[in-house]
């Protein structure tokens, strides 16, 4: 389900998987953490279509400045796929009222109509349920938000994004996402190259859950050698149809606007080094497009 309606998964074509393309983050990045400009966004975003990018999957949830509307304008504007999240952000950005006053039930049924119904009366759905987020604990709060999640999953069959940044937390995670009866095979567990520990990105594949490496940012030929490095590795270890690949654009400086890599980093700079590192159009492939329709639509 896209922001202007559905879309077949064979035509998703090149995927990103894990972006922003609307975000508040003032709480922590002041004026450099929010984009709201339209105008700006479908500059950036006709700049994926001209790299070859099909779907843009933005995970903003609930917290940190989720634009349906816009979202929908944009992906008019465009021409591009762009997949909505839903779901709840790390506790600091929480809607702390909401969640004393909702149970987790109402909170999963909430995450169900922004999928079945629209957010609102936007009539706008979201198609996949995230990121859901913790730091590097998970709250009582932030428990209960992936139990909703995972009700809503269960309810919807939208698949589940998460925000595992720095700390091995993607078990815990997991832990509570399978205890509710979600299906591994539809867990990302994002931000898993902010870890710098390729026995855990090994021990995720091995729990069937997708291993998404999203802060491909080019910020250093060490950083660029390190994704390659992870990718290659799980690549060794059998699990190339684990991997998602992704950007994860959240600041404004991020931007090409303003000289940063922009949504294309991946496309136009980063593919070639992985081809130059050994990987074969095909395997490619299989990071671009198949793992993610693969990981949003359950289809193999
Ligand atoms: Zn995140």
């Amino acid at each position: 389900m896209t922001v202007t309606g559905p879309v077949e998964g064979q035509n998703l074509g090149v995927v990103l998987p894990h972006e922003h393309v609307f975000f508040n983050h003032m709480l922590e990045y002041r004026g450099d953490g929010l984009m709201q400009d339209e105008r700006l966004a479908v500059i950036e975003l006709e700049r994926v279509v001209g790299a070859g990018g099909r779907t843009l999957v933005d995970v903003t949830s609930g917290g940190i400045g989720r634009e349906p509307e816009k979202l929908r304008r944009v992906a008019q504007a465009t021409g591009l796929n762009i997949v909505m999240g839903s779901g709840w952000y790390r506790h600091p950005f929480l809607d702390r009222a909401y969640f004393d006053t909702h149970s987790t039930d109402e909170i999963a049924a909430d995450i169900v109509r922004d999928i079945e119904v629209g957010v609102g009366d936007s009539g706008v759905r979201a198609g996949i349920i995230g990121e859901i987020a913790c730091d590097q604990v998970i709250t009582a709060a932030e428990e209960r938000s992936f139990r909703a999640a995972a009700r809503a999953h269960l309810r919807t069959g939208a698949t589940i994004s998460t925000h595992a940044a720095r700390w091995p937390i993607g078990h815990a995670q997991l832990d509570i996402l399978c205890q509710e009866g979600a299906d591994p095979r539809r867990i990302i567990i994002g931000h898993s190259d902010s870890v710098h520990d390729t026995d855990y990105h090994v021990s995720l594949a091995e729990r069937g859950a997708w291993v998404e490496f999203d802060n491909i940012d080019g910020q250093s030929a060490y950083d660029n050698a390190l994704e390659i490095e992870f990718i290659l590795n799980l690549v060794r270890a059998g699990h190339l149809g684990r991997i998602l690949l992704s950007q994860d654009i959240c600041l404004r400086s991020q931007f090409a606007t303003y000289g940063g890599i922009g949504y294309t980093f991946l496309l136009t700079d980063f593919v070639p080094m992985l081809r130059n590192a050994g990987l074969a159009d095909e395997q490619i492939a299989i990071l671009l497009e198949d793992n993610p329709r693969r990981g949003l639509t359950g289809d193999d």
